[in-house]
């Protein structure tokens, strides 16, 4: 008899008032939010991509890939069965399913293909690919930042550049020119400092065929079987930026040793690696003694996709908890039509539009860049950006975490997957207090209130931009609860009138 019960009535009880899975939703189309920010930023063309992308990336069976990933973190593997040395990282099948989504649609390439609006298009693939499984979007980050770095050494680049933008993932263990496509790495962090990198201790000398050797370690190396990494090692004259690729140019393994993966709070499907240079063969990028500066193109496009992460985690925990509230009753009302939870949701919709409509802001800026103004502009909204959307992620991650009760605390929940992952993009390329500061060498200020400053200047940043590219009942909602003399301080605390059915009906995924 009970194998013709239906699932949901079990031996003592009913299942009832569970939302459906949040799964098989077109991550693009059902975002009015994304779809205006990326028109706004002149990516309109890219629509139809972005909609194949969205239905990929959020359908089950890559959400399926994302379990799988996470619950199967990757493994080192120092030695082989003879004990020779192979330093290398095994990740599940499902990771590697996730990267070849995510590079063959162009996440790490699109920047450098050469279409029109690549930055946005960049910007609006992986913000699609960070809903689906942030782990995967690190090597890719990296990936699409290292031609900044690399255009300082054309000759390099003209080896490297085609790897990179022929958007092919091929995860075989071999030297460069034999694979269809590349990922780079980026390591620069020590033991002793991370943001003072110019404490760094790592060595390099040169060889008579004027290539380097490198020998010192890393403290922090994400991604370690990408094809290569941008480095930093001092030579006589001063820190000087390096790629040191996996296999040198006599097709041996490279003498880049993978001492043991980080165990991190999140970002579990993405190997952390603590690495030395034993050796290691390294070719210079840019001039001699200006590592900084050559590696900081690198950083400054990173620290762009350290805004457009977060603000997807936004994106992805403010769907879930409208999607649970929109199918969960409690005092025999759903969820969302309780009023004090209509002005949470309110609130996180605000924020995460706010945080989406910055980010393609500034995307539109990378690919006008040419332009001295745009320029400018990028050089002083990406910190600004990186900042104050990392340091709004975390709570924002925890009340969509909350929306949901219990249920969003276990496991089984993606939530608990983006509250660990949101921390991340704020501690890693120039922690708070560090891109508060370069914030305020950028317009010279004094050094105590540069994180007043910061945040000052991403709220009327975020206003300005709202008013451009939003309806009126967005903006407004934004000015009212957040440029107001006591902005409430958690979600939902403000006392404003907002247009909060209208906030509610757009923010909600269709
Ligand atoms: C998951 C993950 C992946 C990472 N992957 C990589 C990678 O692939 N490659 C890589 O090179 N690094 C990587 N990192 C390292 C990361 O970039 C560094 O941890 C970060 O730059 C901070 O450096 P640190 O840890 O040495 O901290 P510190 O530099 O010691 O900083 C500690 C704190 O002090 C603050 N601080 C520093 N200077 C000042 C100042 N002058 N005034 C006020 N406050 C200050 C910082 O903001 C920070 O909050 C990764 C980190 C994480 C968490």
């Amino acid at each position: 008899m009970s194998a013709l019960r239906p699932r949901s009535q079990l031996e003592t009880h009913d299942v009832f008032n569970q939302p459906p899975p949040f799964e098989d939703v077109n991550l693009f189309t059902s975002d009015v939010a994304l779809q205006a920010a990326v028109a706004a930023a002149g990516g309109e063309m890219h629509a139809e991509r972005l909609s194949a992308f969205g239905a990929r990336t959020g359908s089950a069976e890559t959400a399926a890939w994302a379990m799988q990933a996470n619950e199967n973190s990757p493994r080192l593997r120092v030695f082989d069965r003879y004990g020779q040395r192979i330093d290398e990282v095994e990740f599940h099948p499902a990771y590697h399913r996730l990267m070849t989504l995510g590079v063959e649609a162009g996440v790490s390439s699109a920047a450098w293909s050469g279409v029109a609006a690549g930055h946005v298009l960049h910007a609006g693939l992986e913000f699609l690919m960070a809903q689906a499984e942030p782990g995967v979007c690190c090597p890719m980050t990296m990936t699409a930042a290292a031609p900044a770095a690399l255009r300082c050494q054309p000759d390099l680049a003209a080896r490297w550049l085609p790897k990179i933008v022929a958007s092919r993932y091929d995860p075989s263990s071999q030297p460069m020119h034999g694979k269809s496509g590349v990922t780079i790495g980026m390591a620069m962090t020590e033991k002793q400092g991370g943001s003072d990198v110019r404490a760094n201790t790592t060595r390099a000398v040169r060889r008579d065929d004027g290539g380097y050797v490198l020998t010192g370690h890393k403290w922090f190396c994400s991604a370690p079987m990408s094809d290569a990494f941008l480095t930093l090692a001092s030579t006589d004259n001063g820190l000087t930026c390096f790629l040191a690729p996996r296999w040198t140019p006599d097709g041996e393994r490279n003498g880049i040793h993978l001492m043991r993966l980080k165990d991190k709070l999140g970002d579990r499907a993405n190997a952390s690696a603590e690495i030395e240079y034993h050796g290691a063969y390294a070719e210079m990028v840019g001039e001699e003694g200006r590592g900084v500066p050559t590696i900081i193109e690198m950083v400054h496009a990173t620290r762009f996709d350290c805004i457009l992460a977060p603000a997807a985690y936004m994106r992805q925990a403010l769907a879930n908890a409208l999607w649970h509230a929109a199918h969960r009753t409690a005092f025999q009302r759903k969820l969302i039509d309780q009023p004090l939870m209509r002005s949470v949701l309110a609130d996180m919709a605000i924020e995460s539009e706010a945080a989406t409509a910055l980010t393609f802001r500034i995307a539109k800026s990378f690919d006008e860049s040419a332009d001295e103004g745009a320029a400018a502009f990028a050089r002083i909204a990406t910190p600004i950006g990186k900042y104050w959307i990392n340091k709004r992620v975390v709570n924002l991650a925890y009340e969509a975490m909350e929306v949901q009760g219990g249920g969003g605390y276990v496991e089984d929940s993606v939530m608990t997957r983006i509250y660990r992952q949101s921390p991340l993009n704020s501690i890693w390329e120039g922690s708070g207090n560090v891109v508060c500061l370069d914030i305020r060498r950028a317009i010279r200020r004094d050094q105590r209130s540069a994180r007043r400053l910061a945040e000052t200047m991403a709220l009327a940043l975020q206003g300005a931009v709202l008013s451009q590219n939003t309806p009126g009942f967005v903006c407004d909602a934004f000015c009212a609860t957040r440029l107001c003399d006591h902005p409430g301080l958690s979600c939902g605390a403000f006392d404003a009138t907002i247009d909060v059915d209208a906030v509610l009906s757009r923010a909600m995924p269709h």
